[in-house]
């Protein structure tokens, strides 16, 4: 099987207007070169009022950077107040989208019933999820995050065929290791981001799982990114507080340097 393409993605969450999201990304292309930009697959994911002027500033420039949003409706259309389609992310150009974040899951209750309809709907206009997992410090404490994170990549998965989840990125991210400075050990993450490539050849078959690209998220910065991608089975970062230094994503997304 061919080797998994690291995916450095900047979670932007509720940050920058659309000017400054701009800037950002001016300044994100002056710091990384093109074979930079696609050696590792580099991916912004600014806040839905950004998505445009930043597909804009891409499109312009021509930069070889992905683009992803950071929530989608698991509705295609209809009366669903305040909510944004898969369609209206893929008439934007916009490739991935993050679906189960813990800022979710915890603040706007989303469960795995939820996740999984948002999973279904981003495959269904071919957005990629990034389909996010984690742990709380409780379950960390009491020793079952590995069932914890496996449990909800099985139920955000459910009913989606191999051909759709061999396309999935998975991010493996401790909510206790997010924004909070506290990053999980390389081994940590290794432990995780392993079980759950077992769980997918469990669910589906290996390929599958040696297809899928697993990230590992919460407070990743320049400083610990390339231990952290020395694991064999973490295959790239999602990245929040960090992204927004232009300097500092980009020395992340250097992390082979
Ligand atoms: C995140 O938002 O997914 C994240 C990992 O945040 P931070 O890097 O700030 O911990």
């Amino acid at each position: 099987s061919e080797p998994r393409k690291p995916i450095i993605a900047g979670n932007w969450k509720m940050n920058l207007n659309h000017f400054e999201a701009i800037l950002l990304v001016q300044k994100l292309a002056a710091s990384l070169t093109e074979p930079q930009l696609t050696e590792v697959e580099t991916v912004v994911i600014p806040p839905f009022t950004a998505l445009r002027s930043v597909q804009t500033a891409i499109e312009g420039d021509k930069l070889a950077l992905g683009l992803g949003a950071q929530d989608v409706s698991k509705h295609p259309s209809g009366a669903y107040t305040g909510e944004i389609s898969g369609g209206m992310l893929a008439k934007l150009n916009v490739s991935y989208v993050l679906v189960g974040h813990s800022e979710r899951r915890e603040y706007h209750d989303e469960d795995d019933v939820l996740v999984n309809g948002k999973v279904k709907a981003a495959f269904a206009v071919g957005l990629t999820p990034i389909l996010c997992v984690g742990e709380g410090l409780v379950t960390r404490e009491e020793g079952t995050h590995v069932a914890h994170c496996t449990n909800q990549v099985q139920a955000g998965l459910a009913g989606v065929k191999a051909e759709h989840a061999r396309q999935v990125v998975i991010a493996y991210e401790p909510v206790w290791a997010i924004g909070t400075g506290k990053t999980a050990t390389p081994e940590d993450a290794q432990e995780v981001c392993k079980a759950i490539r077992v769980k997918l050849a469990e669910l589906y078959d290996g390929e599958v799982a040696e297809a899928v690209r697993i990230q590992y998220g919460g407070s990743v910065k320049a400083a610990n990114i390339a231990s952290i991608m020395a694991q064999p089975d973490v295959d790239g970062a999602l990245v929040g507080g960090a992204s927004l230094e232009a300097d500092e994503f980009a020395s992340i997304v250097r992390f082979r340097e």
